[in-house]
């Protein structure tokens, strides 16, 4: 969100604006019973990536965010370790108790398990349809808002709002499907998951991430998801990524759902690679595709501008635009194209926790 051109003033009231859309937004959108056991009412801090990880890369209480390298004006820079990445739509038995196995640091001396990674595709998509039902009630709280001062702005609302309502609707539907997957095998022993990679470094990174990415194309510029295919049996196959920081280590995880045929030769490739090269190009999906990431504060100014070039070229994919086609879609995201983006997995961005 860009806040060029605005007098401090306006940052201001653009600023208590938008922060009254966003209550009425969490507001329209808050769930009447906990998601997992269907409790009505009380609803917990529920934290996406665990605390535990967040821990091992926070300086002085806080953590950079996408915000941060955006420089929005508009919207906080960091993020404390009590805000960073929560949401609200279970309640405390359910959050202590379904994701017990890979809420552990121990966890992760050897390659994950099946029933852990479930855990985590649960926990991103009951975080993704929080995140989304609240910004399709921005954006339709926006809409209605733009359309009451006059004819004129109703037109652009519509002309603005409406692709991105459809999409966001389309996402949480989408969310929703990953979420009734995931909550009917948390108590089986069988899988609907394949691992791709499991990397385990022995330093701590600075970046903590976990969530799901609609690759737009893999690694030899083949097509992933098509999302200029308006086909209604046509679903998009997300890659599930988590990278957690722990301490003197870091643990890099990509998997997908086993029956996925999308991403066949993408796992190929990404798995021939040498751990080196596949980290680069994990890193380069994350800040390609995603905003989701918590970073270190201790990255340097420098690091930090190097990233902020991927961040505001930051593309939603599933925007419609006419004048865009698949084609340049994969000419976007080309996993292998020419731009620098600091690789914060080698062991130069290193960090070590902060001393307490
Ligand atoms: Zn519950």
């Amino acid at each position: 969100m860009s806040a060029d051109g605005l007098t401090p003033e306006k940052i201001i009231e653009t600023r208590k604006t938008l922060n009254r859309l966003i209550k009425n937004a969490m507001k329209k959108a808050r769930h009447k019973e906990c998601m997992l056991c269907g409790k009505k009412g009380g609803f917990c801090d529920s934290h996406t990536i665990p605390k535990f990880c967040l821990k091992n890369i926070v300086w002085n209480g806080k953590l950079n965010s996408f915000n941060t390298l955006i420089d929005s004006k508009l919207l906080s820079n960091d993020s404390g370790i009590s805000n960073a990445g929560i949401f609200h739509i279970i309640c405390k038995e359910c959050d202590g108790s379904a994701f017990q196995d890979y809420e552990k640091a121990e966890a992760y001396e050897t390659c994950p398990t099946e029933k852990m990674l479930n855990q985590i595709a649960l926990k991103t998509a009951l975080r993704d349809i929080y995140k989304h039902e609240i910004e399709v009630k921005l954006f339709e709280e926006s809409m209605l808002e733009m359309k009451e001062k006059s004819p004129v702005w109703s037109l652009f609302a519509n002309i603005i709002f409406d692709a991105q309502i459809s999409a966001r609707k389309l996402d949480v539907q989408e969310c929703y499907e990953i979420y009734d997957i995931s909550k009917s095998f948390l108590t089986t022993s069988e899988s609907w998951i394949k691992v791709i990679s499991y990397d385990r470094l022995n330093y701590t990174c600075p970046i903590a991430f976990q969530g799901m990415v609609p690759l737009v194309t893999g690694l030899d510029g083949e097509i992933i998801n098509d999302n200029f295919n308006y086909n209604l049996d046509y679903k998009t196959e997300y890659l599930h990524v988590a990278v957690f920081p722990l301490k003197d280590a870091t643990a890099v995880i990509l998997f997908v759902n086993s029956k996925s045929t999308r991403y066949m030769k993408f796992e190929e490739r990404i798995t021939r690679m040498t751990q080196e090269q596949r980290l680069e190009i994990i890193n380069r999906i994350i800040f390609l595709y995603t905003e989701d990431y918590y970073l270190s504060k201790q990255l340097d100014d420098e690091t930090i501008k190097g990233l902020q070039e991927p961040a505001r070229l930051l593309q939603d994919p599933f925007t419609i635009n006419p004048k865009r086609s698949t084609r340049n879609a994969v000419k976007d995201y080309d996993l292998r194209r020419d731009i620098c983006i600091p690789n914060l997995f080698l062991k130069e961005y290193s960090v070590k926790a902060e001393e307490k």
